[in-house]
């Protein structure tokens, strides 16, 4: 594909330059399009039609002129071609999409026309978004909050004639925005949205609805507990899981750390035993029978969470020999491999490289029909990946860096919360290394990213922002990220912008400078390097910023959902605090007013979560800390 790519791009080059002889093309002035008309196909795709129908929106908000939607255009000019309909291949710039990837997209602004056209799948609908991101400057904040600039009196755009395929093909950021808005995720391009998917052959765009699917490539999630379910086989069949310590764990008694039959539920990390032929034809049974279904072009064959890995007589020495845990798994997801390479040869099974896997094997490679998910969990979260003076990274990107060496399609599941403190709204430091590292992720070959976040409630910490910076970089690593950051909180908080960016930048300027580490997933805010100050500038940043924010109801509503965090920061030194326990009077008496209005903001702004397990729990610490602050 990237040698097609290249020749298409020389072609494309040689269509730009103009003929000797010849006049120079020109751009097109936006403030002047009254009379122009934006063409589709005339059996156009619903999300072609979509993206026609995005363009005439943004497009009329800028400009104040609605274009019609026409199938068949009149005349040579004074048109915005949108999809490669048959009008547009008999215009003065047509060109051809069939070599075209499902996300790859150009766009032609030249000589009083425009052209946008991409893979008929989602290339022509993420080409508008980047043409109204790019050429109109529109940004599409929030869910709820698109920002339009005015096109004015006189904006010359191009010539342009740009080609893009996206250098990540998988991309997905966990919010709950990102499950519940999947038109939100279109004009993100995040692709992996629960939205119609159709066969892997199928690349017509049909039947995909007006956000043209998803990727037919799946988040590798952990699978052997569902393809190899305990409560079917682990009573008559003990020996099918994980020998650990001495036991077959299937074979403890509930209550001892083992197996509940009648609930169905297994110990924590109980794995199964990788080297036993009948798990082999059970697992492999169930991936082909996944893939039968043409919608999945993988299959994953991924540990339990959590870590009793099998340490029978044939397990542990493969084990031993490799030097991981991942040495019995690999062996093991290879052999699926080779059978799904001879079943579905243009199929892939997917595997975790997790906690104690994340370590490569020492002479094991993956087959080349394996994507190998590598799980950045125990990073540091304060300083960026390939950060030297970090030894907790040095360690664990070592480990990524070999299994790039030898895996052929290298994925990452990077975390971006605060879970195990039950911290979903205490403010993380960490928004300036997303964009770095994402790029040095993709300088390794990683071809696919899963950016975990809070996905199971809103109101968590800068939830907005970070959803924007990072599909902003998934789309297009090479953005300046710290530009993206000031101009969404600029764009987002309007006059009361400049002291929750100065709030934003004191965080991450004194973590950095604290010379703290903090292991991804768990901390308090001291953890980070954090303290009392921190939180008291916070509260009072967003002082001052509801202030600025004057009487706008909308404004002061999204100021007043972003100090949120800051009182959470505040009340940092009760939060984690035992029922039973005794709290000093004085601190007692500055925490309590700071935490009725937390629990107050968190009714305002639905805010039900503190982790990942637990919905609502957001009632037992409010009742909690009522109780032992308010004696
Ligand atoms: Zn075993
Ligand atoms: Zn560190």
């Amino acid at each position: 594909m990237n040698h097609v790519r290249c020749i298409l791009w020389i072609v494309l080059m040689l269509t730009v330059l103009p003929a000797a002889g010849a006049a120079a093309p020109r751009g097109v002035d936006l403030a002047r399009m009254h009379d122009w008309d934006i063409v589709v196909a005339e059996r156009v795709s619903e999300s072609e039609f979509h993206a026609a129908q995005e363009f005439q929106r943004h497009f009329a908000e800028a400009t104040g002129v609605t274009l019609p939607i026409v199938r068949n255009s009149q005349g040579p000019d004074r048109h915005v071609f949108i999809g490669a309909g048959r009008s547009m291949q008999k215009s003065a710039l047509a060109f051809s999409v069939e070599e075209f990837g499902p996300e790859d997209l150009r766009i032609v602004v030249r000589d009083d026309n425009i052209v946008i056209a991409g893979g008929p799948v989602r290339g022509t609908l993420y080409g508008v978004y980047t043409f109204l991101e790019d050429y109109l400057g529109v940004r599409f904040l929030a869910p709820d909050h698109t920002h339009v600039p005015p096109v004015g009196r006189w904006r010359v755009i191009g010539p342009v004639d740009r080609f893009y395929s996206p250098p990540i093909d998988f991309r997905w950021v966990s919010y709950e925005a990102s499950y519940a808005r999947p038109d939100y995720c279109a004009r993100m391009r995040l692709n992996a949205a629960r939205v119609p998917i159709r066969p892997v052959d199928d690349l017509s765009g049909k039947g995909l609805g007006p956000f043209g699917g998803r990727t037919p490539i799946h988040r590798t999630e952990h699978s052997f507990g569902r393809q190899l379910p305990p409560r079917q086989y682990a009573k008559d069949h003990p020996d099918y899981y994980c020998l650990f310590k001495g036991f077959r764990l299937a074979t403890v008694k509930p209550g001892e750390g083992g197996f509940d039959f009648k609930s169905g539920s297994y110990p924590y990390g109980m794995q199964p035993c990788l080297t036993h032929p009948d798990v082999l034809r059970i697992v492999t049974d169930r991936v082909l029978d996944r893939l039968e279904d043409r919608r999945y072009l993988t299959a994953p064959v991924s540990q339990n969470d959590g870590g009793a890995h099998c340490q029978c007589d044939q397990c542990a020495p493969i084990d031993e020999r490799e030097g991981t845990k991942a040495g019995a798994l690999l062996e093991f997801v290879n052999k699926v491999a080779d059978v799904v390479a001879r079943e579905y040869p243009d199929r892939f099974v997917s595997t975790l490289a997790y906690s104690d896997t994340a370590a490569p094997p020492k002479t094991l490679r993956p087959r080349d029909n394996v994507i190998v998910t590598w799980c950045s969990i125990s990073t540091c979260f304060i300083h960026a990946f390939d950060d030297r003076s970090c030894e907790q990274n040095v360690w664990h990107i070592e480990q990524l860096r070999r299994w790039a060496k030898i895996t052929r399609h290298l994925y990452v599941w990077n975390y971006y919360l605060n879970d195990e403190t039950r911290g979903y709204q205490l403010p993380l430091p960490n928004l300036r290394h997303i964009g770095h590292n994402v790029r040095f992720q993709m300088s390794l070959g990683v071809k696919g990213m899963f950016m975990q976040t809070t996905s199971s409630s809103h109101g968590n910490e800068w939830e907005d922002l970070r959803n924007y910076v990072l599909s902003r970089v998934l789309w297009d690593p090479s953005i300046d990220d710290d530009r993206v950051i000031r101009e969404w909180v600029t764009l987002r908080y309007g006059p009361a912008a400049s002291p929750i960016q100065g709030w934003i930048d004191r965080l991450h300027d004194r973590s950095a400078a604290s010379g703290k580490h903090c292991r991804c997933l768990g901390g308090r805010f001291a953890d980070y390097g954090l303290d009392e100050s921190d939180a008291e500038a916070g509260l009072a940043a967003f002082e001052q910023a509801m202030r600025l924010a004057g009487d706008d109801f909308a404004l002061r509503h999204r100021v007043e959902k972003a100090s949120l965090w800051a009182y959470r920061a505040a009340i940092d030194p009760v939060w984690n605090i035992k029922e039973d326990e005794t709290v000093d009077l004085a601190l007692a008496e500055r925490m309590l007013p700071r935490v009725r209005r937390f629990f107050e903001l968190c009714k305002v702004h639905g805010v039900t979560r503190t982790h990942e397990l637990y919905p609502q729990e957001i009632e037992r610490f409010e009742t909690k800390l009522e109780k032992v602050l308010g004696k």
